[in-house]
């Protein structure tokens, strides 16, 4: 199906960013793979191609693009080349929203600037060893010292964990307010009382870091704020929706590409004479693959345009980032199975979009808790 949320420019950007992969991230990306991590250099090489930072102002060093469907073009592409493990995402679409909306002009010049330079990488820590769904849960807590901020606590799974530069935190400030309680706090590398635990090992998206963090008495400057104290909740929530169809573009993108490279492999493998393709059984699953790849697309390119006239909803997000994702696993798990043995081996990139699919469903909100946001929303 043609697209049309796009434009030639858009298209042109495309190009641009898959160009990059190509030279940056393609070659690199078995030594990373083992490596368990990226070499962080690619974000100054990404800043310098223009696919990092673009939508920060020109005053800050960006290129002040402020349309989603440039986000959009990334998130495809690095799904499509297998390359999330450098997290463009991360920072085109959740870290630098934020820092354009809740900074003042000091934190744009400390941390704008060096986010779009390439200079500074960063995670989100909201996650906790016990809460997680439930981030009403959250026990990491600062108190405000004087001119500091003093932190405890502990985060868990935190993407990006071991290379950041600085983390977003999530910490309760005031214990009685609730849901008002919560406030967003920079924490920079080499701040005393700030320590990185283990890289956690996973079943998938090997070459992406995922890490502890820990804070013990952690004093950080009270200009490290983001955004109003006592707001934090309201400041994730503002940006979940484009955050969530983020992760459904990946999804999408990416079950497009395990389903191509499986439509080669089922005409070329021959079984009992004829291409396992052209059984009946298996064309039916291929058929079925590509009406539903059909269907998210049309979908999601519908949520992209709501982006971009500030209409997406956080029920709108909610489907389709339970949909795709769970597609992605589906499409996934049959194109393996249309590989037989092969799709079991390393070798082959279904098997590693086999181990990478299985956090979508989890990661950015379950599937449980979208279809609550859904079901809540028709009145149940
Ligand atoms: C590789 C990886 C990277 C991650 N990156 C980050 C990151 O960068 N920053 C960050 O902050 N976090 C990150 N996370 C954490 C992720 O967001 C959480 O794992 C996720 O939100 C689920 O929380 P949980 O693991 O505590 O599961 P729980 O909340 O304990 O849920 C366990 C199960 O119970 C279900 N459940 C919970 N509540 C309900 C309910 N009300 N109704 C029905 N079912 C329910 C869930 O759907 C799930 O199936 C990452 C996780 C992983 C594995």
């Amino acid at each position: 199906m043609t697209r049309s949320v796009f434009t030639e420019e858009h298209e042109e950007f495309r190009s641009l960013v898959r160009e990059f992969l190509a030279r940056e991230v393609t070659p690199n990306l078995d030594t990373w793979y083992a490596a368990g991590i990226i070499d962080k250099s690619v974000y100054k090489a990404a800043a310098q191609a223009g696919v990092l930072g673009f939508s920060v102002p020109t005053e800050y060093g960006g290129m002040g693009i402020d349309d989603f469907r440039y986000n959009a073009v990334v998130a495809e592409e690095l799904a499509r080349g297998r390359s999330s493990g450098v997290a463009l995402t991360l920072l085109n679409d959740i870290i630098a929203p934020y820092l354009l909306r809740l900074t003042d002009e000091d934190q744009r010049q400390r941390w704008l600037t060096r986010l779009a330079a390439g200079d500074m990488t960063w995670a989100i820590a909201m996650s906790e060893p016990g809460a997680g769904s439930d981030l009403a849960g959250i026990r990491t807590s600062a108190r405000r010292e004087g001119d500091e901020w003093v932190i405890n606590g502990q985060k868990t799974f935190i993407s990006n964990g071991v290379l950041a530069d600085a983390v977003v935190v999530v910490c309760r400030t005031d214990p009685e307010a609730g849901h008002k309680g919560f406030s967003l706090i920079v924490v920079e590398d080499g701040t005393p009382g700030f320590e990185r635990g283990r890289k956690l090992k996973k079943m998938g998206h090997h070459s992406q870091d995922t890490a502890e963090l820990f804070f013990a008495d952690c004093r950080v400057p009270a200009k490290n704020l983001l955004g109003t104290e006592g707001r934090g909740f309201f400041h994730l929530m503002e940006n979940l929706p484009s955050e969530r169809l983020s992760i459904a573009i990946s999804a999408v993108a990416s079950a497009i590409d395990t389903f191509e490279q499986t439509k080669t492999y089922a005409k070329e493998r021959q079984a009992f004479g004829q291409s396992i393709g052209s059984f009946q059984a298996n064309r039916f699953t291929i058929a079925e693959m590509a009406t539903e790849l059909d269907i998210a697309r049309i979908y999601v390119d519908a949520c992209i345009g709501r982006v971009v006239d500030g209409t997406l909803t956080a029920v709108d997000a909610a489907k389709a980032k339970w949909w795709c994702t769970e597609l992605n696993k589906k499409v996934v798990d049959q194109c393996l199975q249309l590989h037989g043995g092969y799709g079991y081996m390393l070798e082959y990139p279904v098997a590693q979009a086999y181990q990478d699919v299985r956090i979508s469903t989890i990661l950015g909100g379950t599937t449980e808790i979208m279809k609550e946001i859904i079901g809540r929303d028709l009145g149940f």
